[in-house]
């Protein structure tokens, strides 16, 4: 009998974890079973845009957490898949800070090539995984949204790629009951025209908050005033954008600040995080982690320490993204087919975690973070077959990266880096960000 796998989510760590096991099967291995659970329409996870907000069409929460006009936030020389350059999806180079749905096209690209679509169930939720000890097996409950109908399958191996930056964390503070504009969480926000001419409160120091700012000062919102708990983000602001400590507590129309200052506000956008959310896992399965490099609990960043049987992709916070999931993907298949070996000892696998953990803490900046994660993806590519990159060259584009941020958080978006997969120089955009009100992929692509 075949081992059966199954992957819940299709975003852009489960697409990985398919290409994975389908290149494994083109080279002539006889792969497991594999069966993707994804509980909305289509595939790309969060890069999969929707206007709606709440609950989907099927009553499920919206997964969807970006919005519209949302262009990379990090240079797209950091993320390149290793099999998969972007010269090869588009058939040249392109600029460096692709819009959302140029990137949905890039990560389409791949998986259509892949011819792995029809291993997904789409619209079909997972409710519940349950781990039985005689058997050594799950029982993973789906729920066929379309039918309405649920249903129980037996399989060796589950692969929790479902994301986390989905599931709001929103603080409340005195008068929020009370105020008379609207009060959003980031994940509910979708189009920057709807603050345009306001004064916006953004409460976060996160790259949501700095993003979702920047992008209602593009589309013209009057003033931005962001809060901090302990440091500013300490940008070169434009002269409308000005950041205070700490929210008091707001009234009617206005906020009042740490430092004794208040200020009159149409809006309160909440930057402030998300959870690791997992309703569909038991006490026993169930990851419990902060969004940091080191995840707690997991040997080698994905196999669960309580039962190595159980994998999950993705749940680290992320420099590295698409090309990260890549290099943990193909691990996970090569321990689930025994090429790796996973300790048996448990103290091994609790070693590796306190090890990593260590590792991360010892580290002082986001220099040293980027470094660390970069050495991460290193160790676990040079484990499988996953075609090997100079991944210190992408930790270059960070630090450059971070550098023309610093220099100026309007304008960072019009640099252009090299790929470190073909080696090309990337092309400066037709048009500075601030001024690219339209960016469809059209557009975007027209050098
Ligand atoms: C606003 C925002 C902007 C970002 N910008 C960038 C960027 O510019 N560059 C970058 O590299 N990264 C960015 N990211 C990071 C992002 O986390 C990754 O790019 C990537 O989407 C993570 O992929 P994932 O597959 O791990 O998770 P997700 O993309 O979240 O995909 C998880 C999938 O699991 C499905 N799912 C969840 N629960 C269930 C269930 N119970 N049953 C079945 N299916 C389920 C979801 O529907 C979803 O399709 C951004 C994130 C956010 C929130």
């Amino acid at each position: 009998m075949k081992k059966r796998v199954a992957v819940i989510g299709a975003g852009p760590s489960g697409l990985a974890q398919l290409r994975a096991f389908q290149s494994a099967k083109a080279k002539g291995a006889d792969i497991p079973e594999v069966v993707c659970f994804e509980k909305q329409s289509n595939w790309g996870g969060l890069w999969n845009y929707t206007w709606r907000t709440g609950l989907d069409e099927n009553g499920e929460p919206v997964h969807c957490s970006m919005y519209r006009y949302l262009w990379s936030n990090g240079p797209k020389e950091g993320l390149e898949f290793a099999d998969y350059s972007f010269e090869e999806h588009f058939g040249k180079q392109i600029a460096s800070y692709p819009p959302r749905a140029v990137l949905f096209d890039y990560i389409e690209g791949r998986v259509k090539k892949a011819g792995v679509r029809d291993w997904i169930r789409f619209s079909t939720t997972i409710r519940m995984v349950k781990y039985h000890e005689a058997t050594g097996t799950f029982t993973v409950t789906a729920h066929d949204l379309k039918a309405d109908r649920m249903y129980d399958e037996e399989f060796d191996h589950v692969i929790v790629a479902s994301g986390h930056f989905s599931v709001p964390n929103v603080p409340e503070y005195p008068g929020f009951d009370k105020f008379n504009g609207r009060v959003l969480h980031a994940h509910d926000f979708r189009d920057a025209r709807e603050f345009t001419g306001k004064d916006l409160l953004i409460m976060g120091t996160s790259y949501s908050a700095e993003d979702v700012g920047s992008q209602c000062w593009k589309y013209g919102a009057k003033s931005i005033t962001s809060t901090y708990r302990r440091d500013p983000m300490g940008f070169n602001w434009p002269a409308n954008w000005e950041e205070k400590p700490g929210l008091v507590r707001v009234d009617e129309n206005t906020a009042y600040f740490g430092d004794g200052s208040s200020k009159k506000i149409d809006a309160i956008i909440l930057c402030t995080g998300y959870k690791h959310h997992f309703p569909f896992l038991p006490d026993d399965l169930r990851l419990k982690t902060a969004n940091r490099l080191a995840t707690a609990d997991l040997y080698k960043g994905v196999a669960w320490v309580h039962n190595p049987k159980l994998f999950y992709l993705g749940m680290q916070d992320q420099w590295f993204t698409f090309n990260m999931f890549d290099a943990q993907a193909w691990w996970v298949r090569d321990a689930i087919m025994g090429r790796i070996a996973i300790p048996s000892d448990k103290a091994v696998l609790l070693k590796d975690v306190e090890n990593r953990v260590a590792g991360e803490d010892a580290g002082q900046d986001a220099h040293d973070a980027i470094h660390y994660q970069g050495d991460y993806v290193k160790e676990l590519i040079a484990e499988t077959d996953y075609p090997s990159f100079d991944v210190d060259g992408a930790c270059e584009a960070f630090f450059e990266w971070k550098d023309h941020k610093k220099k100026d958080i309007m304008s960072f978006r019009d640099n252009a880096y090299k790929s470190v997969i073909t080696g090309t120089m990337a092309p400066i955009h037709h048009t500075p960000w601030k001024d690219a009100l339209e960016d469809s992929m059209e557009s975007y692509l027209k050098n």
